[in-house]
């Protein structure tokens, strides 16, 4: 069960999403102001967080900042004012993974939610997967408990990088895989500015499609969404 914190000071909306949350199946914790959830972020765990951006004390944008340096990968959705573009554009720009405008849908937000959530997991989907394109070529297989991958009986030998933009595919083989989703999963690694992973990235997937070569598998670059794993078509 995931385990969600609901940072918002409206007691009514507070309220309504602590039980639509926990009757959807999540564990629910709630706190009112920015200085409350700064707390239980600091001495709990969480899955997920809801982070309304107007708040008494610490204001969410600034706790939003906060909890960037110590939790980068945690996955936060913030609720903005209608007319907030600036607090939607800010709060992005300060880590926050989506966003939702009041008032909003509880169906969306929990739609949005379960999104952030299945992302979050995506680099240790924990299994093992096999992906093969035809008989005359070996498949791919990944295991990520190990984590390590094989084309047929040979190993590949992969970076960090490599193996979470390759899991990333492979999860998703037949879908497309965002930019976004695969700078996602590298961001637990400190001191790499933004930018520089989003160039790097270009340079990954051409050594991953290098090493692919064999497998019958391609990395197709799907423009202006992302990446997709598939089989070659000629
Ligand atoms: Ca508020």
């Amino acid at each position: 069960m995931s385990n969600l914190l609901i940072i918002e000071d409206d007691e009514l909306l507070r309220d309504g999403l602590c039980a639509q949350l926990a009757q959807a199946g999540y564990s629910v914790t709630a706190a009112a102001d920015g200085e409350a959830a700064q707390t239980l972020l600091e001495t709990q765990r969480f899955d997920g967080v809801v982070l309304d951006l107007g708040l008494p004390k610490i204001s969410g944008m600034e706790l939003l900042r906060r909890v960037r340096k110590r939790l980068p990968a945690l996955p936060v959705l913030i609720l903005t004012a209608r007319d907030g573009v600036n607090d939607r554009v800010q709060g992005l720009n300060a880590g926050a993974d989506d966003y939702l405008t009041k008032p909003f849908d509880m169906a969306e937000l929990q739609a949005r939610l379960g999104a952030l959530l299945r992302r979050a997991r995506l680099p240790a989907f924990g299994g093992s997967l096999e992906l093969a394109s035809s008989h005359s070529e070996p498949p791919l297989r990944v295991d990520a408990h190990l984590p390590q991958a094989w084309l047929g009986d040979e190993a590949l030998e992969l970076t960090q990088r490599e193996w979470a933009l390759l899991s990333l595919l492979v999860t998703h083989a037949g879908r497309v895989v965002s930019r976004e989703d695969v700078l996602e999963s590298w961001q637990s690694e400190p001191g790499e500015p933004g930018a520089l992973a989003s160039n790097a990235l270009e340079v990954y997937i051409h050594r991953l499609r290098r090493k692919l070569v064999d497998s019958g598998l391609n990395i197709r670059n799907v423009r202006g969404l992302g990446y997709m794993l598939e089989t070659h078509s000629d």
